[in-house]
């Protein structure tokens, strides 16, 4: 092993690639090869003593019970940190010293100092190797931005900017190929959603509009429906959690990850929080063990928290059931209070991919019945809400028979379109039309019945606009 390390290192031959030209090849008398998988960890071997160099028993070190904890490594990557400024420059001098010795260079321009602080700015001066380091109000470790006040709120609003590149490429596929609505999603959670719950983990009990935003836009573009379309719908239709829910089942499995491993540093650090969440010390908020205290709390689970030593009782299945199940009974709730929705809960009960999204394989007349069944058309019923009209006068201008023109009028009732209504709905619907028989259309789950109405809807409002 040590020979083929030697042999690897006997000459390095190097060249510098610019554009698409290479420059001359030449020796490399330092460092580790650039890009090859052995290198962090011949790094890692040869800092190895680093630790020993620092002198970590002073004031203001970071202490977690016997542990002194004050560095982080990971590749070439280090931090280091103290509670105090002056504990800060003292290991800052111990590492100038420590890379004298052992001959390593420290890029100062890339070094950052951050200051994690609420509201007050105090004014520090850091220096490593003669130089003053920049300080500065975010960094990105391991591909997350930490902010100095603690929160999370920019953090996940620069992932949601990030996603929406990715979300724009999403869609130029979407409109070159002809995908399923379940191709659609699963690509959406590998591509984009994977941008979203990067390290959820970690920062995901903030709430966060702007990832939902995202989660909605792409919700919108697969029902091609209008922005305006309740959102509650749009997850009901799609039978998708909100990425809300989806962050709170990430947490869950990374805190039994972590109860089920009580030797790691880690779970030390997580005492610390759970001492205080057991405490009702919230930290405004950003306490990540309070918060999973209330989640299993909120879900009727207080036990497990509460026993949580006994891991044999914590199990992933069953919490993730209560808290989807949770969901949606607020789902459901939501669509029966709701003014907009009073039509679509005649029809709609089981929160989950609606059958037709699949079956019906032309696209005009999918998404013709998904406005429809969503509000998302010009009937007088949804027009008027716009424009203030009161209820009772949102009547149909296409016949004359003075009722108000809502779904239930426009499916069995309006003679306007009595033609189109003979070729594609059975007679029994409309000869003698009830709110149960329309209920019965709407549900019908037969893949023919299902083309039919959509048809129906499609080249109805197609005569209705001309
Ligand atoms: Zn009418």
């Amino acid at each position: 092993m040590i020979k083929a390390l030697k042999s690897m290192y006997n000459t390095v031959r190097q060249c510098v690639r610019y554009k698409n030209e290479r420059s001359p090849l030449f020796t490399s008398e330092a460092g580790v090869k650039q890009g090859d998988p052995s290198s962090s960890l011949l790094f890692l071997f040869f800092v190895n003593d680093m630790i020993n160099t620092m002198n970590a028993d002073i004031d203001g070190i970071f202490t977690l019970e016997e542990i002194r904890f004050f560095l982080i490594m990971f590749a070439d990557d280090s931090i280091l940190f103290g509670n105090t400024p002056q504990a800060l420059q003292s290991l800052l001098n111990d590492l100038e010293q420590y890379c004298q010795i052992s001959g390593l260079k420290i890029n100062t321009g890339k070094s950052k100092i951050l200051i994690f602080e609420k509201g007050r700015h105090t004014r520090h001066s850091f220096s490593l190797c003669n130089k003053e380091l920049e300080i500065v109000d975010s960094f990105k470790y391991l591909g997350t931005y930490f902010f100095k006040n603690g929160s999370w709120n920019r953090t996940q609003k620069l992932i949601s900017q990030h996603s929406k590149f990715a979300l724009h490429n999403l869609f130029i596929v979407f409109n070159q190929l002809d995908l399923d609505i379940k191709e659609k999603c699963k690509l959406f959670d590998s591509l984009v959603g994977s941008i979203l719950n990067y390290n959820a983990a970690i920062w995901g009990n903030h709430d966060s509009k702007s990832i939902e935003i995202v989660h909605c836009k792409f919700l919108r573009k697969v029902l091609s429906v209008k922005k305006s379309t309740n959102l509650s719908a749009l997850y009901g239709e799609t039978g998708r959690y909100p990425m809300k829910i989806q962050r709170q089942l990430i947490m869950i499995k990374y805190w039994i990850k972590l109860v089920k491993t009580p030797d790691s540093l880690t779970y030390n650090v997580y005492k610390m929080l759970k001492h205080d969440a057991d405490l009702n010390i919230s930290y405004s908020g950003m306490n990540w063990a309070f918060y999973i205290k209330n989640l299993l709390t909120s879900s009727g689970l207080r036990y497990i928290w509460d026993n949580q030593w006994n891991t044999e009782i914590i199990n992933y299945e069953q919490i993730k059931l209560r808290i989807l199940d949770i969901y949606k009974q607020t789902w459901y709730a939501d669509i029966n209070n709701s003014n907009r929705l009073e039509t679509y809960n005649l029809y709609k009960h089981d929160f989950n991919l609606e059958k037709y999204l699949s079956c019906i394989k032309e696209n005009k007349f999918r998404i013709a019945l998904t406005r429809f069944r969503l509000s998302s058309h010009d009937l007088a019923i949804e027009t008027g809400r716009y424009t203030n009209i009161d209820r009772k006068f949102r009547i149909c201008t296409h016949c004359n028979m003075r009722v108000i023109e809502n779904e239930y009028h426009f499916l069995i009732v309006c003679p306007k379109y009595i033609t189109i209504r003979q070729k594609y709905l059975k007679p029994y619907f409309f000869r003698w039309p009830t709110l149960n028989k329309f209920t019965n259309l709407m549900t019908n789950t037969s893949t023919n019945a299902i083309n039919n109405l959509a048809k129906y809807i499609y080249f109805s409002m197609q005569e209705r606009r001309s």
